[in-house]
């Protein structure tokens, strides 16, 4: 407990003291009193020993033991004197573990008498030595002599190579010279706390130096020098000539001046071309109200300004800095602004600055004492020789990294300064930051020079006001900003090209608008944005995250090469990202009647969002390697990690979520390890391991299981619980390890090889994952070989002991059935390597394998009529992101539907339909049907992205379409993430890049596949149109603002413009019908958008209107003549205006209508001039217009000559004369 005592005071007096102590700071309760004699020695510690361990400290000793004190005034005689103490404070340290220090409030009062001063000494006074140090001749012949004179500065205590030292100056008492004296014998350290500036002094015994690099020149105490008060009747001149006729004294403390210069081999702040401001050399008294960072050397004074001792070294050991204490400072440089995130000024105190204690803070404040050595904010300040703006932006940094890691990691070893071989994780993340924005040109920083040059110069006069240049907040924050950016300037008429939505009814409308998302990088964010994040795995969300004190940010690794992310070795380590994709998904809920509201913003009625990030393993740095936490678990008899060595070459840790969750989770008590566990008699016993090598053959996905196997005593029994299964091949037999770490690299394959290979054959299991073992779900792939640990454990049939049914050993391999395997909550999942990266040496198991590797399809070949199978794997980009009303018979099963899902943002009724590609051109789209209750474990599913969809259902539609649907068994991974540059979702499909150039005729041979494509064809007629005012609710006609639904009547006000029109087209090579839908009626009929609006005005009265034209006679004439607007559009569509050339975009119409089913094989007429052709033409296609362009005469020209030269031989029309 910090406390004081007073001998002497009553109680008012003490209370009146404590009182006043308050003054700035209110809040903080006084020092309490007591009623302690404290009665000891002063010493300065020479007597303890070790003479190298004086550091300028003084302390009060006595048989039992010794404690720093400070003192505001004191007298050399005083030492190893004993005292008594009148007035003091004990100050403890802020962790209690470490004895604190006392302050001496009241000079104390001597119980002996102190020792007897000296008799009168000869002395030099100033005026005549300073010629000395700047004449080079006297420099040769030297001895020693006594100075007198008056301190005008007090250098602070410098430690460098274990040595301490410091300089003081004296001035002539005549005029306005002065000299430097370096103090640096320990039992001199002390006079550090006497020197008062403005006193005179003497001190005897003083030799010269010079520094070999600068040549400057000082005086330098000897052992035997004395510091003594001056006083004119003790002191008699001595000529200078008899004083200078000795022996050079000059060798020790010259190679101590030139080791220090050495040890601060620091880079010259380059001076920037910029507006450089130069900080002003104020003197300042204050009260320190808060200690902003102690082992930063920063300190706030009177509320406003930021005290900085960091340049100052020993940071004054930080003692009677506390909240409450009054200080001076002489000669501090002002910096206004050096950050501009900090919000204070800046007084920096460098080597030429003097900062005094005043007074004593009375306030219970304890003390965090500074760490002098591995003091990383130090370190980092003199290796890079920093700037004030610098180092106060590191500070920040590291402020906010011990902040966010420390509960992970322990303060300790996270900012440990290392040696250079073996930075610490702070380290290594800030030297990469700091190394650009220092100066290449490193130029050792002269110490001495900036303590001795008249002019001053050292790294705070000159300071550029510093934008830091990137960032790395908290993750809780990431998170925060990450989702104020995706709904900043967010509106939802974005989200939809004006042209679709203004024919959309209110259901697709708003389906449209329910899901979007943006992907933000690094540099979305200003400052640039730095991930730093603990990579974990939740057993609850089964998915990866970067995690830190804030929060936890869910991510996706994916590695650069395809494969997917297995790495179990991570879990645990503290990953910096800088190149990554943040995803914010965002969920609107809405009731926007028509895209004419979008603007109205009353009609969200929802907005939500959630956050994760994507990047890829190749751009992870480690900044500090999951721990080998074995050791420890092993002690607490929790085995809880281990560390293995993999081809001697690397060391990969593995450290259990469970060890990492000890902090967020109660380690729940194991019911299932006794019977695992061999008991812990012995420490062998405990230690050793069993493993077993498996290969996957089968994942399923995520999802909510009827299984009923254990925990009966939890009353979960009939829960559904979340789990997954997968399928795996036992790899040889369980081994025993007497050591986790001595597990070794696959012997189990090496074995397989010259046993035989019935015993493997069989082993198929189905590894059932609930509760805690969720966490392996991100891990587990295809085609990966792991192992399973159990720690504790000796038993090698521990496998098959837990295995169901319960089978015979003996038959183990004989039964057909597979066996299921619970994975139990204490086993370690480790991944070993791919079968792909299996050598040749272990072929020999590889053969075992043969047939699993083919079960991956292609699109083409699931889409081809011939394909066969149910369950189909393949792989592919997604092309679209669209989400749609679930398909009737596609409704979530009434189980999963029972429980209401509570991590799904999305409505159940929805379903996402995702287009992926077979390649990024290839232009083969399989339609994938993922229902919403699945997505709440799917990331990653967006446009670009790479996905390996497993287990899928494939479908034929009523039409004749292959699709694929997300079923319970299904499972996707992410092969490699979008390309970061992608824009906002749901592009009109015409801004695409333009399609490739086709014939008709040539469309029939891959019917099935082609998403898009472009021909140049001529309009030959419109065979149908029709223009309809429709119901944006119901899609019954509107009618004069009124929706026409009677039975039931239909509240709606708002109706949707819709066109359609069949149009047939043909290119020479055949003939095709295309559908045209609202905006490409439009192009197709050739009219302005004037026309057209003014059109569909005339339509808003009538409903509808619609005509249909003859084939080919044109005599068809069945719709009511007296309605302008159909004669008008009658007219229009057989004007020879409208048949022309035109640029038609289309895909393949999915839906053909009944009127329209292929025709077989037909003959027709044409007619070429006076020439009549009968020509056999094949079925039409039936296409779905994208895109309508007018062609130029140039391009028509152009295009057609092309098209000859390409055609010659495809041209399939066989005409006859
Ligand atoms: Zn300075
Ligand atoms: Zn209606």
């Amino acid at each position: 407990m910090p406390c004081c005592s007073h001998l002497t005071w009553s109680t008012n007096e003490f209370k009146e003291w404590a009182h006043q102590g308050q003054g700035s700071l209110p809040m903080q309760s006084p020092l309490p009193r007591t009623y302690l004699i404290l009665v000891g020695y002063l010493t300065d510690g020479r007597q303890e020993g070790n003479a190298n361990l004086v550091d300028g400290c003084l302390y009060v000793k006595d048989n039992t033991g010794i404690i720093p004190c400070e003192l505001l005034h004191f007298e050399l005689e005083w030492l190893e004197s004993l005292f008594l103490f009148p007035s003091w404070s004990y100050i403890p340290q802020t962790d209690r573990s470490a004895a604190g220090y006392v302050e001496i409030l009241a000079d104390p009062v001597p119980v002996n008498l102190p020792k007897e001063v000296c008799d009168s000494i000869p002395v030099t006074y100033l005026a005549s030595a300073e010629p000395l140090l700047t004449s080079r001749i006297a420099c040769k012949k030297r001895s020693k002599l006594a100075l007198a004179g008056e301190l005008v500065r007090l250098g602070p205590l410098l430690c460098i190579h274990h040595k301490t030292f410091f300089f003081l100056f004296l001035k002539c008492f005549t005029s306005a010279v002065w000299v430097p004296v370096l103090v640096q014998k320990p039992n001199q350290l002390a006079w550090h706390h006497i020197l008062q500036l403005g006193h005179r002094y003497t001190i005897t015994s003083l030799s010269m130096s010079s520094l070999k690099k600068s040549g400057q020149r000082m005086f330098v105490t000897s052992v035997s020098s004395c510091l003594l008060h001056y006083c004119a009747e003790q002191v008699r001149e001595q000529p200078l000539d008899s004083a200078w006729q000795g022996e050079s004294t000059q060798s020790s403390s010259l190679e101590t001046a030139e080791q220090l210069s050495g040890s601060l081999e620091l880079g010259v702040e380059e001076e920037r071309p910029r507006s450089t401001k130069e900080s002003k050399i104020i003197s300042y008294v204050g009260t320190v109200t808060k200690i902003l960072n102690g082992q930063a050397g920063l300190f706030l004074l009177d509320n406003k300004v930021c005290l900085c001792l960091a340049y100052q070294q020993l940071l004054n050991f930080a003692r009677g800095l506390r909240p409450g204490a009054c200080v001076e400072l002489i000669d501090v440089h002002l910096l206004q602004k050096p950050l501009v995130s900090f919000p204070f000024i800046v007084l920096g105190a460098c080597l030429s600055s003097t900062v005094v204690l005043k007074s004593f803070s009375r306030l219970s404040t304890s003390y965090q004492p500074p760490t002098s050595s591995g003091n990383l904010y130090l370190q980092l300040l003199f290796r890079y020789n920093l700037g004030m703006p610098l180092y106060l932006w590191l500070v920040s940094l590291l402020e906010m990294f011990e902040e966010r890691f420390s509960c992970f990691f322990g303060r300790h070893r996270l900012l440990l300064s290392s040696t250079h071989r073996n930075p610490g994780a702070a380290e290594k993340f800030l030297v990469p930051l700091l190394q650009p924005m220092v100066p290449d040109r490193v130029e050792a920083r002269d110490i001495y020079n900036e303590i001795l040059e008249k002019i001053h110069h050292c790294p705070l006069q000159k300071y550029l006001s510093l934008n830091p240049p990137c960032q790395a907040p908290s993750l809780s924050v990431v998170c925060r900003v990450a989702e104020e950016k995706s709904w900043e300037g967010f509106s939802p008429s974005q989200l939809l090209s004006p042209l679709e939505a203004q024919h959309m009814g209110t259901q697709e409308l708003n389906r449209r608008l329910a899901w979007s998302y943006c992907t933000l990088s690094a540099g979305s964010f200003q400052p640039r944005l730095i991930l730093l994040g603990v990579l974990r795995v939740s057993s609850r969300s089964s998915s990866l995250q970067l995690q830190d004190k804030s929060s936890a940010l869910p991510c996706v690794i994916s590695h650069k090469d395809g494969s997917p992310f297995a790495r179990t070795a991570l879990i645990g380590s503290l990953l910096q990202v800088e190149n990554y994709q943040l995803v914010v998904e965002r969920f609107l809920q809405t009731d926007f009647p028509s895209w004419e509201h979008l603007a109205n913003l009353e009609h969200v009625r929802e907005k939500k969002n959630s956050v994760y990030v994507q990047f890829c393993f190749e751009d992870v740095q480690v900044l500090h390697a999951a721990e080998g936490q074995i050791q420890k678990g092993l002690r607490s008899g929790n085995s809880s990690s281990l560390r293995r060595k993999a081809d001697g070459s690397l060391t990969s840790e593995l450290e259990t979520p469970k060890a990492k969750m000890l902090k967020l989770e109660d380690p729940k008590p194991d019911t299932h390890r006794d019977e695992n566990c061999q008991g812990g008699q012995s420490s062998a016993g405990r230690t050793s391991c069993v493993s077993r090598l498996f290969v996957v053959t089968q994942k399923e996905g995520l999802m909510l299981r009827n299984y009923q196997l254990r925990r009966e005593e939890d009353g979960e029994g009939s829960e559904l619980q979340c789990s997954f299964q997968s399928t795996v091949l036992w790899l040889g037999r369980p081994q025993l390890w007497s050591h986790p770490r001595e597990i070794g690299n696959l012997p189990e394959l090496e074995e397989t090889g010259c046993d035989g290979e019935e015993d493997l054959t069989r082993q198929e299991v189905l590894l059932l994952f609930m509760g805690k073992s969720l966490r392996w779900f991100p891990f587990l792939h295809l085609d990966g070989l792991y192992r399973f640990i159990v720690p504790c454990c000796s038993d090698l049939e521990v496998f098959d002991k837990l295995c169901f049914p319960p089978v015979p050993a003996k038959f183990l391999s004989r039964s057909s059935c597979p066996l299921c395997l619970p994975v139990q909550d204490t086993w370690h999942l480790q991944h070993e390597t791919w079968i792909s990266c299996l050598t040749e040496r272990q072929l020999a198991a590889r053969s075992v394998l043969t047939g699993m590797d083919q079960r991956i399809s292609s699109i083409p070949e699931i889409l081809h009529n011939s394909f066969t199978g149910s369950l189909v794997s393949f792989s592919g980009e997604i092309v679209e992101r669209t989400l749609c009303a679930s398909p009737k018979n596609e409704k979530p099963s009434v189980t999963v539907g029972l429980r209401k899902q509570k991590g799904s943002l999305l409505a159940a009724d929805h379903s996402l339909k995702l287009s992926v590609s077979a390649a990024p051109d290839s232009g083969v789209v399989m339609d994938i049907y993922i229902a919403a209750t699945y997505l709440q474990h799917l990331w990653g599913l967006l446009p670009g992205a790479k996905i390996l969809f497993q287990n899928l259902e494939r479908k034929i539609s009523r039409f004749h379409n292959v699709y694929c649907t997300y079923i319970a068994s299904s499972c996707v991974s992410i092969i490699s993430l979008p390309a970061s540059h992608l824009p906002f979702p749901s592009s009109p499909a015409g801004e695409a890049s333009s399609p490739s150039l086709v014939f008709l005729s040539s469309l029939q041979p891959h019917l099935q596949n082609l998403p898009q494509a472009r021909i140049l064809c001529h309009l030959s007629c419109v065979r149908t149109l029709s223009l309809q005012w429709v119901c944006s609710l119901c899609s019954s006609i509107f009618k004069e603002g009124k929706c026409t639904r009677h039975s039931p009547p239909c509240p709606s006000h708002t109706g949707v413009r819709q066109a359609s029109a069949w149009v047939l087209v043909e290119d020479g090579t055949g003939e095709a019908l295309v559908l045209c839908k609202n905006q490409h009626v439009r192009a197709m009929l050739g009219l302005s958008l004037l026309e057209w609006e003014a059109l569909q005005n005339c339509v808003q009265s009538r409903g509808r209107v619609s005509i249909q034209h003859g084939e080919a006679t044109g005599t068809g004439c069945v719709e009511e003549p007296e309605d302008l607007i159909a004669c008008y559009l009658r007219n229009l569509c057989r004007s020879p205006l409208i048949c022309r050339p035109i640029l038609l975009d289309f895909s393949l119409n999915r839906k053909p209508s009944k009127i329209l089913q292929p025709a077989p094989l037909q003959l027709r007429n044409f007619r070429c001039g006076e020439v009549e052709f009968v020509s056999q033409v094949g079925p039409r296609p039936s296409l779905l217009c994208l895109n309508v362009e007018e062609v130029e005469q140039g391009t028509l020209s152009y295009l057609n000559s092309e098209r000859i030269r390409r055609t010659s031989s495809h041209c399939q029309v066989v005409a006859t004369a």
